[in-house]
């Protein structure tokens, strides 16, 4: 059994991505990009454990969850939708392959964003946004996580790619070997990769076929 965490407040951060804030146990020790088993203290639902990144930091006062929602697959993210304030979580382990290593390219599709959420905003803290970039895949405008967040924090280096909507000053369509050439630097050392699988497959081969070599890549599949 972890610890119960009660909810302190709910919100849409976009259409179907909620955030969530919590009250933080003081013995939690975790790293930007890390993430826990999560479950809902509720009859039924105590041993559907699922992974979730904290997108607050470390030192932060709450723990905060940024969560895409599903609602057709029944499952524990359209349970969460129905939460209030005063309702409790489960916290299990904390775990995650994701962690800041230097600068890099970040590439992100949908809810993978959500590491990168709390390693940019450690950065931010710090004042060590340096060259650090950050592609985002998505399929609609209305999908992008944190938009004037990053927009503001990175400037140009924050490039939104969209597979299902064509606009001014985005890319259309997905990460290709051409949209990987474009914004890949050589001065940046480290590629972070973390979306579904499909998308980290196909993008992992793009970069070894480009030459860069495995040990620069940092990934997680969500
Ligand atoms: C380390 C890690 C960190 C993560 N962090 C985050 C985060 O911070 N924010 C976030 O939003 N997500 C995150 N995820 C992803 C998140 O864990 C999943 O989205 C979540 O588990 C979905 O749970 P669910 O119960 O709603 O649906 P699921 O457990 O995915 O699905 C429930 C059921 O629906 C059906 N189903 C499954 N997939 C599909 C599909 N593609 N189409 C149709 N039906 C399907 C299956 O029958 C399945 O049993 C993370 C994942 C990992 C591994």
């Amino acid at each position: 059994m972890g610890q119960l965490i009660k909810v302190k407040s709910i919100s849409h951060l976009t259409h179907d991505v909620l955030r969530i804030r919590l009250e933080k146990p003081q013995t939690l020790t975790f790293c930007p990009g890390q993430a826990a088993d999560i479950s809902i203290n509720k009859l039924g639902w105590t041993d559907k454990l699922r992974a979730f990144t904290f997108t607050s930091l470390p030192g932060d006062d709450d723990l905060e969850f940024s969560i895409k929602t599903y609602p057709e697959r029944q499952g524990v993210t359209n349970q969460l939708l129905s939460l209030v304030p005063g309702d409790e979580l489960i916290l299990h382990d904390v775990f995650g392959a994701i962690a800041y290593k230097g600068e890099g390219l970040f590439i992100a599709g949908g809810a993978g964003v959500t590491p990168f959420i709390a390693i940019f905003r450690q950065l931010d803290k710090e004042g060590k946004i340096g060259n650090n970039r950050l592609l985002f895949a998505n399929k609609t405008s209305a999908d992008i996580i944190e938009d004037a967040y990053f927009s503001k924090l990175l400037g140009d280096h924050f490039v939104n790619v969209l597979s299902e909507e064509e606009l001014p000053g985005y890319e259309h369509g997905y990460i290709t070997e051409k949209i990987l050439r474009k914004y890949m630097d050589t001065q940046l050392p480290y590629i972070y990769l973390c979306g579904p699988d499909p998308m980290m497959d196909a993008i992992q081969s793009t970069l070894h076929a480009l030459g860069v070599h495995e040990s620069a890549i940092i990934r997680e599949e969500f």
